[in-house]
This record gives structure tokens, sequence and C-alpha cells, in this order.
């Protein structure tokens, strides 16, 4: 079937629930046993629970995988997936990404005796030299928070897998409507639902959508023991956001894109950072791999800290607040917000300079949005 038809559909079937339309909220920590030694399909909601498995099940169809995976946060997502490896394994990590993953793997795995090894991954002769030393597995995020650079998932998958290294990729830009990475050959796809998946601002939840019945019992069994899972209120609220994501994701494009292009001409702007422009170094990637580009980009601005509090604290309708994906558009200054609990210097090698604005375009009239970033540039 359809993705916009799997969207609506995939994981709830209404006869399994007297009928109703939408999945019911099982909201129990616990199920009775149907008699001694003998648990129904559910037990205990850390191990499982209906309305959790129904977003799963419509997660696993979303991105082609064999099993979904919901979770409390995109962050208990990465921690989970990165308890799937032990003291001494070596990651290869995309040079330019998130700034919590970051800090995930910096301030917490590290000490643990799991590296992370950063690489830029656009350019595949140093993934290859890095790759001669045993790796466990190559972490890509695609196109990247928020610089939207892209990384090659086909080739890069490729070459991970001829040296035995597991590839994870974070979808969360693009959500699967607009790439599913696991068509290319990548192992386990990551999202932050919190932003276009859920997409109303309301949930923080994270994903794991897996291939091949290995890794997605070894991920099952780290869900359940860590209880690192999302509740049920967040799952219905998460499957009822994903209803519209095919919808939300054209519209957040075509706003997103003219929004770009309009800031590409204005004089106060001095580069656009989007891949759906001709002018992006990895536009043709961007058409062979993905197919749009969803509501976030950057931009770099002319005229120092003046002209940017002049912009930050002159829009109306765009917030001034972090995340992204959801209806309402944003606008964020990685420097201080997003990626503050970088150092200056990391930042600065990764080239989020102080100049650097992200928008998270939203779905209100395209006109009030040019109109409100027009004022706040005069
Ligand atoms: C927000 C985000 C995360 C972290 O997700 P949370 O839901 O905030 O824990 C991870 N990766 C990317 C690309 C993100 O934008």
């Amino acid at each position: 079937m359809h993705f916009k038809t799997l969207a609506i559909h995939a994981g709830h079937n209404p006869k399994d629930h007297l009928g109703a339309v939408m999945p019911p909220i099982y909201q129990s920590s616990t199920f009775a046993f149907r008699d001694v030694a003998q648990p129904g399909p559910f037990d205990y909601s850390r191990s499982g629970n209906p309305t959790r498995k129904a977003l799963e099940d419509c997660l696993a169809a979303l991105e082609g995988g064999t099993r979904g995976f919901a979770f409390a946060t995109g962050m208990a997502a990465e921690t989970t997936a990165l308890m799937l490896f032990s003291a001494g394994d070596r990651l290869i990590v995309h040079s330019d990404l998130y700034g919590g993953t970051y800090r995930l793997f910096e301030s917490v795995f590290r000490n643990k005796g799991i590296s992370a090894e950063y690489v830029d991954l656009r350019d595949l002769e140093a993934l290859r030299v890095a790759l001669a030393t045993p790796a466990a597995a190559v972490w890509i995020e695609t196109p990247t928070n928020p610089l939207m650079n892209l990384t090659d998932l086909a080739a890069v998958s490729k070459l991970a897998r001829a040296h035995g290294a597991l590839t994870i990729c974070d979808n969360t830009f693009l959500s699967p409507y607009f790439q599913r990475p696991l068509d290319f050959g990548i192992d386990i796809v990551l999202h932050s639902m919190t932003k276009y998946l859920n997409g109303h601002s309301d949930v923080v939840a994270g994903a794991l959508v897996v291939k091949g019945e290995d890794l997605a019992a070894r991920v099952g069994e780290l869900q359940n023991a860590l209880g690192t899972c999302a509740g049920p209120q967040d799952c219905y609220l998460v499957m009822r956001g994903i209803k519209t994501l095919p919808v939300r994701m054209e519209e957040h494009h075509r706003n997103a894109l003219a929004i770009a292009r309009w800031l590409a001409e204005h004089p106060a702007v001095a580069e656009v950072l989007h891949p759906g422009l001709e002018s992006h170094p990895q536009y043709a990637l961007a058409q062979r791999q993905m197919t749009g580009c969803g509501g976030t980009f950057s931009f770099r601005l002319k005229g120092g800290n003046e002209a940017l509090y002049r912009l930050l604290r002159g829009v109306k309708v765009f917030l001034l607040a972090e995340s992204l994906g959801g209806v309402e558009s944003l606008i964020d200054h990685p420097a201080t917000m997003t990626h503050a609990s970088l150092s200056a210097d990391v930042r600065r090698q990764m080239g989020i300079g102080d100049d650097l604005i992200r928008l998270s375009v939203g779905l209100e009239h395209v006109d009030d949005l040019i109109a409100d970033l027009a004022e706040a540039l005069s």
C-alpha cells in the first residue's frame, strides 16, 4: 500500500478494539494473566503495551523495517542504540550532527569506553581511511542539524557493510515520508519523534526502526531491560500526528523552499543552506535519495550581532524557541540555543558561527511568514 494509506491505517485494526477507529490508550501498567504461567499477549507495560505496539508497527511499516520501537525521547532512543555496543568499541560518527548526540557521545559513552571518531562523511575517501581501523558502527545524520549537509546513504552503507560495521541513521529532519534510509542499506533508523513524526509540539518521544530479526530481538531486549520506552498517552499522540504526516510534510516543504528562495535574494543574507536549492553543493544527491526537504533549513546573516538581535527580537509570527517540525514556525540561534552545549571551538570547527540562523518553517500562510521576516530584516 501507499505511504499515505499506511500512515493512517498501519498498526491498528478496529476489529481488535470493539470497532474503535482510533487506537485506544491502554493506560495500564500491568495485564492480568489468563492462567497460572499463562500471560496474555501483554503482561507489563515496560515490556509491551498495546498502544505502544500500534505505533511501533506503524513506524516499521512507514520506514520499511522489520520492527519499530518507541522511546521516551529521541535521546532515549539514541542511548538504547548505543547500548548495543561494548567497552572498547569504536564508532565512526559524522563530524556535523545534533549537539545533544555529540554530548551523549562525549560526556556519557566515552567514559564507558565507547569512543566516537568524527569524520566528514561527505568525503568517502576519509571514511575509507577511517574504516581501515576496525569500527563497530557508522553513525549518520542527514541532513545535518543545523548545517543541512547530506551523507550519501547508499555509498556509506555499502562501505560500512564491507568492513563489518553497522550503520545507524538519524532521519529526524525528513521523516520516512521524504527519506527511507533502510531502502539504501542502512541497518537502524533513528528519530526524534518530538519533531516531524508527532508534528504538533506537544510530545517528546523517540524511535528506532531496524532491519533484520537479529537486530530486532537485540533492540527489543534492550528496550525492556533499560526501560527507555515511551508511555501510551504519548504513543497515541504521535500516532495521531502521523496520520497527517504526508500532507504536513508537503506543506512544510513548499513553505520552506519558498522562504529559502526569498532569503537567497535578500541583501541582508550572506548564504542560504537548503538542499532543495540548486546552489546547495549536494543538490544532486538530495534529488537522488530524498523526495523532499521538509521545513527546516538555515542561513547566514550579514551585519554581526546587531543585525542578529534585531532579527531574533523583531519576528512576531516566528517564535524564538528550540525544537523543530511542529505546525508553528520557530526561529533558532544554534550558537546560543540548540548547539550551546558544544564548546565554541567545536562549533567553529563544525561551521556553526554566531551568524547562523535556523528556521523551522511551519504551516502558517507563507505570505505572513515572509512578511514577518521582511519586517524584522528591514
Ligand atoms: C531533537 C533531536 C534529537 C533528540 O531528540 P529529543 O526528542 O529531543 O530527545 C536527536 N536528533 C536530532 C536530529 C534532533 O533534531
